[in-house]
Parts: structure tokens; sequence; C-alpha cells
């Protein structure tokens, strides 16, 4: 057991963020915060944000970095945070990264590593194909098109978060071409070097 852990899985869509997370609470303890999950949540809700986010989410755009930011802060004053949270899907653009490290700092707590899964984008398009038809097509954001839209917005928003990472010596970068197992292998060697 690894406590007080605080990570981000960073990678694009479909790299296989929600599987690893899911891996890490259930062997770890830690909470998982999906800010995706977060969303869905609230346009299950029928929220005025989730009638606001569904159709930015079904272009494959970014939701503002205000009620993101918001979102997680909120999130992360919860109790069970203080067993170590995973965060899967944020920060997503410099000006989140930039919020988080501000948010930890004034809460007090250590971001430990920045785990980036990497994968080679072709692939990706088969995996959302399969996420699609396992998941009965729950997710209207998971089709090709809109892959290929989101796609876009990681490299032009998300990717350019990996050298402020860099920088701080925080980033690990995983192949995620692998297995499952394996990535998840090679996911708890970073989390044990950090102990
Ligand atoms: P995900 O489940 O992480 O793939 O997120 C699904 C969608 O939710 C994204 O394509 C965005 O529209 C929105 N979203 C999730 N997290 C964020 C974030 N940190 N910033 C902005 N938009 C987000």
């Amino acid at each position: 057991r690894t406590p007080r852990m605080n990570v981000i899985l960073f990678g694009p869509p479909g790299a296989g963020k929600g599987t690893q997370a899911q891996m890490l609470v259930s062997e770890f303890g830690m909470v998982q915060l999906s800010t995706g999950d977060m969303l869905r949540a609230a346009i299950a809700a029928e929220s005025e944000l989730g009638l606001k986010a569904k159709s930015i989410m079904d272009a494959g755009q970014l939701v503002s970095d205000d009620i993101m930011i918001g979102m997680i802060s909120e999130r992360m004053d919860a109790p069970d945070c203080a067993n170590g949270v995973i965060l899967d899907g944020f920060p997503r653009t410099v000006a989140q990264a930039e919020a988080l490290d501000q948010m930890f700092a004034d809460k007090n707590i250590a971001l430990d590593s920045v785990i980036e899964i990497a994968v080679d984008e072709a692939a990706l398009f088969a995996r959302i194909e399969n996420r699609a038809a396992e998941t009965g097509g729950s997710r209207s954001d998971d089709n090709a098109e809109v892959l290929a839209e989101r796609l876009k917005v990681y490299h032009a928003n998300t990717a350019p978060i990996l050298p402020y990472y860099k920088d701080k010596n925080k980033l690990v970068t995983i192949d995620g071409m692998q297995s499952i197992d394996k990535v998840s292998e090679d996911i708890r060697s970073v989390m044990q070097g950090n102990t």
C-alpha cells in the first residue's frame, strides 16, 4: 500500500487512463477523480452545468477552465481525497495545470508524479470503436468523428502541458501500447519508486 500519493494520469483519449485509474483505486485505495465522469454525472442529473457541458463534449471540445478548476477544487476538499488522488482527465490545458499547482499549494498537497501513457494514435480509433461497442454507445463522444476532434484538441491544448511537468521533473512516460497488465505493472513500479 502506497499511502497519500497524488498522481496525474496523462494521455490522449482512449490511452487507457480510466482502466489504469481503476487498478490504482483497487490496489492502492486511492480516489479516482475523473472530470469526464463528473461531467457525465452532471449530464445524467440534467443539471444546468450538465446541459451546458453536453454540447461541448459531443463536439469534442473542452469545457471552460473556470468550470473545471472549480469542480476539481471542490472535490479535492472531500475527506476521502486524503488517501491520495488519481487525476484522470485533468489538467487538460496549461491554465488548468497552473491552477492545479496553486490549488495543491493552498491545500498543502504534494504532486508525486505525472504518468504519461503514450500510445500510437492510429490504434486509438480501434480502441474507441471497441469502447463504444462495450458500453453500448452510452458515450455520445465515442465515435471516429468526435475522436478526431478530441485528438486535435489534445495536441493543441493538452500535450503542451508535458514540457511544463518535464521541467519540474515530475514526468514519467510509459509505453501504453503494451498489454493492460504490463502497463499496470509499469505504473506500479512508478508508484513504488515514489515511496
Ligand atoms: P474524458 O472522459 O476525460 O475523455 O472527457 C470527456 C469530455 O469531457 C472531454 O472531451 C471534454 O469535453 C470534457 N472534459 C473532461 N475533462 C475536462 C477538462 N479537464 N477540461 C475541459 N474539458 C474536460
